[in-house]
């Protein structure tokens, strides 16, 4: 009885119904024998784990739709090891304050592994666009407000452990957390699984491994000369001596550059790659003071499994980081709030329970439909044009055409599959050939990717 009685506060209790242990308590076994199958009389209740993009856009979806909303980040006040780069369009469709914006990057260099440099923007961007750079503490910080200024509870906490008693049943999960080293635990009904690259709702789940690639950033204060070089110019590298399967970059940010590699395939190089990348930007951050070293995992592809009964994974967790740009803070935000809106349709604003089934209509297909293509594309890209010199130094002669760099920043600025003309696209398609037979790689890709 009395284990019915703490189950049920747990889930039924108003808010916020937190279950606080003393320091020595461990939290006790919870006797999930009560079903819910019926939420009549309360709201259905949501755990989202993770304040980063993701889970701050699902968060303030589902908060605003009517679902009881609990929002677990450990630490809110630490910045995510992140370029800070965005798509032009996320400004409009996430309404974020242009004040947020640290700089409007309108020219991008390329540079080849003969240091080949092409000029991408200047040329072809209109007057009003360019790549917001922002700093990831400012961003994630402006989201976890909005989603509590939607109803949304904030809870600055671990979360240590999640009890679930049977994925096919509709008995509530228990999130165990700690809250200032104090444990704590709540009964919900659903969780999404927002919390990175080293997700543990993505064990719990049993959601199955994906390869990763770690990339590597400094950041690096400039003497006011030489950030002035870098004040709308963000930098690209290619080249083995800067990573054997990714870009090496130079951003720009409020105060300083972020400059930094990544890799899959020599992880354990990662150091050399980054002295490759500071070498090639010798001159350019001469007299420049590190101010911080940060390393993270960056996903490789989506996870076998996404959804598990009443739990779902998006953004980092779920793996939704595109190939070759390495691009997730847009995905990461997407997929949150599509998660949060199918939770909000199938339960009919918070007054049913959902289902596995509901998960899996109304948000993974709904996102394979829409972004499956874009991610086996730029996957196919990578291994192109990624894999060898010869081959970076075809995508750099390609970059160079304007035909391509509308195209690129179309797709890239808008998340739209850009319209090309008939014209163009014969002509992109004869100078890829073109660039790859002069880089002689053509032949060697066709054997590799048995087209
Ligand atoms: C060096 C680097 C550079 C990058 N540059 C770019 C770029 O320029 N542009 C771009 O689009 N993408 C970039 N990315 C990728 C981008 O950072 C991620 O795709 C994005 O952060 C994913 O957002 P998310 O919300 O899914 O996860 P995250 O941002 O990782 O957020 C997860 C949150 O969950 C919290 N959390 C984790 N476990 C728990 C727990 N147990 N309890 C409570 N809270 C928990 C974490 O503290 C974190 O705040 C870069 C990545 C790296 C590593």
């Amino acid at each position: 009885m009395a284990a019915f009685t703490l189950a049920h506060n747990l889930l039924f209790a108003p808010t916020p119904p937190l279950k606080t242990l003393k320091p020595h308590q461990k939290p006790k076994p919870h006797n999930l024998t009560i079903t819910a199958t019926s939420i009549s009389g309360r709201k259905l209740r949501a755990a989202v784990i993770g304040g980063g993009p993701a889970g701050s856009s699902a968060a303030e979806v589902l908060a605003a739709g009517g679902v009881e909303t609990f929002l677990f980040e450990r630490s809110p006040s630490t910045a995510k090891p992140c370029g800070g780069a965005i798509p032009l369009c996320m400004i409009d469709e996430f309404s974020i304050p242009l004040h947020l914006v640290d700089r409007h990057v309108t020219r991008m260099k390329i540079i080849s592994p003969s240091n080949l440099t092409v000029d991408f923007g200047s040329r072809t961007l209109k007057s009003h666009e360019f790549i917001p750079m922002l700093r990831r503490e400012v961003l994630d910080s402006f989201l976890r407000s909005r989603a509590q200024s939607n109803g949304a509870h904030f809870i600055t906490g671990l979360v240590t452990d999640i009890e679930v008693p049977d994925f096919s049943s509709s008995k509530p999960y228990v999130i165990h957390h700690t809250i200032n080293n104090r444990k704590q635990s709540l009964a919900v009904d659903l969780i999404v699984g927002a919390d990175g690259a080293n997700s543990r709702v993505a064990k719990i789940i049993d959601a199955g491994n994906y390869s990763c690639a770690i990339a590597f950033q400094e950041r690096i204060k400039l003497p006011d000369e030489k950030m002035e070089y870098y004040h709308d110019l963000a930098e690209m590298y290619v080249g083995n001596d800067v990573s054997p399967d990714f870009y090496a970059w130079v951003f720009p940010k409020c105060d300083h550059v972020a400059v930094g590699t990544g890799t899959v395939c020599a992880r354990q190089n990662i150091k050399v790659y980054q002295r490759g990348i500071r070498e090639r930007v010798r001159e350019k951050i001469k007299g420049g003071k590190v101010i911080k070293v940060e390393a993270h995992p960056i996903p490789e592809h989506p996870r076998p499994r996404r959804v598990r009964g009443r739990v779902a994974l998006v953004g980092d967790a779920a793996g939704y980081v595109t190939k070759c740009s390495g691009e997730g803070i847009y995905f990461a935000a997407k997929s949150g709030r599509m998660c949060g809106e199918a939770i909000v349709k199938a339960s009919e604003g918070g007054e049913k329970m959902i289902s596995e089934e509901d998960l899996k209509r109304e948000y993974l297909r709904e996102w394979d439909r829409k972004y499956v293509n874009t991610f086996r594309f730029l996957d196919l890209l990578q291994r192109v044009f990624y894999g060898s010199n010869a081959g970076r130094e075809a995508l750099v002669e390609l970059c160079g055409d304007e035909y391509v760099q509308r195209m690129t920043f179309d797709s890239y600025l808008y998340k739209k599959l850009a319209a090309g003309d008939r014209w163009g696209d014969v002509k992109l398609v004869l100078n890829t050939f073109g660039s790859l037979m002069r880089c002689k790689v053509l032949g060697r890709e066709m054997e590799t990717l048995k087209l």
